[in-house]
């Protein structure tokens, strides 16, 4: 008899046609011997609806009434799952997040698990029930009921299967599972079957939003393997797990982001400390930097650009103002229209030349590169937004991702 968690989202329990097919999911697994642990989202966009309606009230409603406001469409979803299940002659239990034993900090609407006690939830698995647990809440030490942060059903899943220690656990969600880029901007895009943790979390954060990163590396962390699949149809999805046994390819995706500026300030003065001002104001904004270049520099001073997501704009440009002032700056320049695409891939720690086959074919497409970056498994950079989508196309095609093109791409090891 196997343990499994399996995880709905927003979508895949969105209306009671849906929450109907993920209920007979849950009772077909059981079905078959095993014991299951159901982690259920809001159903579709009600969590944004709640936000709106709090806002309706207040421009800034208190963060603690938010989370008591949020965790209720999960808590409407675990009640409609249970009855779903009743209705299929099914013994099914509802758990908040806190009769689950979810344990979190006190840090509103982004709360991160510290423990999970599972004696209920043992105890009702043991009693032959399928268990439904409430996703992206729990509960503080003072009992203030708390959320995990945007998706964050997501991290409710993988922890109770790391807590659980659980053989299994599916992520059913509205796609098919990770591509090798976006299908909805590349037709060609292939599904991909196995994909490593560190894959998948850079993909995360280059703009491929299948699941909050948080739960990626707390999968990676305990060591949980899980997969993406499609909600409404038979299908393995895509395997996240680690490397060994992988076919090791060079580029296992490419993402483009979209949504980015570049940032330059001209004549920093080239002295000990300057970047560390600039980029502490910036962190003390809360703004996440991204690529970073300074310039080879001339006469005591040089330029500086990195990239911030466009919506961090205002905040940065607020957080350089003082610093630059203080340190004789020159001017501050701003670049809203550039695209930024990624290559990622964990065999790229071991194969050469990945780095020029993605240059070459920008070039030959005419794409001036103006920013790069590298990590062990990724290479980016930025160029014009108008090149964006044709570059993307270029480069995905380049690595053999495209449908029918697996073979190339495979590397003897
Ligand atoms: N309902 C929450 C949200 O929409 C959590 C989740 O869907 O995972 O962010
Ligand atoms: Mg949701």
């Amino acid at each position: 008899m196997a343990l499994v968690v399996q995880k709905f989202g927003g979508s895949s329990v969105a209306d009671p046609a849906k929450l109907q097919i993920a209920a007979s999911r849950a009772c077909a697994e059981f079905e078959s011997g095993n014991s299951v642990v159901v982690v259920v989202s809001a159903m579709g966009d009600r969590t944004d609806e709640l936000i709106e309606l709090a806002r309706r009230l207040h421009a800034e409603p208190d963060p603690r009434e938010m989370d008591m406001l949020m965790a209720v469409g999960e808590q409407m979803s675990i009640a409609l799952m249970a009855i779903a299940i009743h209705a299929r002659g099914f013994e099914a239990v509802s758990l908040t997040g806190a009769q689950a034993g979810i344990h979190t900090d006190n840090v509103s609407s982004k709360a991160k698990i510290k423990q999970i006690d599972t004696t209920r939830l043992r105890r009702e698995l043991e009693s032959g029930r399928i268990v439904i647990v409430a996703g992206f809440q729990g509960v503080d030490v003072e009992d203030n009921i708390t959320t995990l942060g945007r998706g964050g059903s997501d991290t409710t899943a993988i922890a109770l299967a790391a807590a659980l220690k659980a053989d299994r656990c599916d992520i059913f969600t509205d796609v098919d599972g990770i591509y090798t880029t976006d299908p909805r901007m590349v037709p060609e895009a292939r599904r991909i079957d196995r994909i490593d943790y560190d894959e998948m979390l850079e993909l995360a954060s280059l703009g491929a939003r299948v699941m909050q990163s948080r739960s990626v590396e707390i999968a990676k962390r305990f060591s949980v393997p899980f997969r993406v699949r499609p909600g409404g149809k038979d299908s393995e999805g895509t395997l996240v797990t680690d490397t060994e046994e992988m076919e090791q390819v060079d580029v296992r995706g490419v993402a483009l982001e979209e949504n980015e500026a570049k940032v330059t300030i001209r004549d920093v003065p080239d002295s000990p400390g300057a970047a560390a001002r600039i980029f502490g104001a910036i962190a003390r904004e809360h703004v996440n930097v991204d690529i970073i270049v300074q310039n080879v520099s001339a006469q005591g001073i040089t330029d500086l650009s990195f990239t911030v997501r466009q919506d961090d704009l205002p905040a940065a440009r607020r957080a350089c103002a003082d610093v630059i002032r203080d340190l004789g700056c020159g001017q501050l320049e701003v670049d809203e229209s550039i695209a930024k695409i990624s290559i990622v891939g964990v065999g790229m720690k071991n194969h050469t030349g990945v780095a020029e086959a993605m240059f070459s074919v920008l070039a030959e497409n005419g794409v001036n590169i103006k920013m790069i970056s590298t990590s062990e498994i990724r290479i980016s950079v930025v160029i014009d937004a108008s090149q964006g989508r044709t570059s993307l196309e270029a480069v995905h095609s380049v690595f053999g991702l495209g449908q029918g093109e697996e073979e190339d791409n495979v590397k003897e090891q």
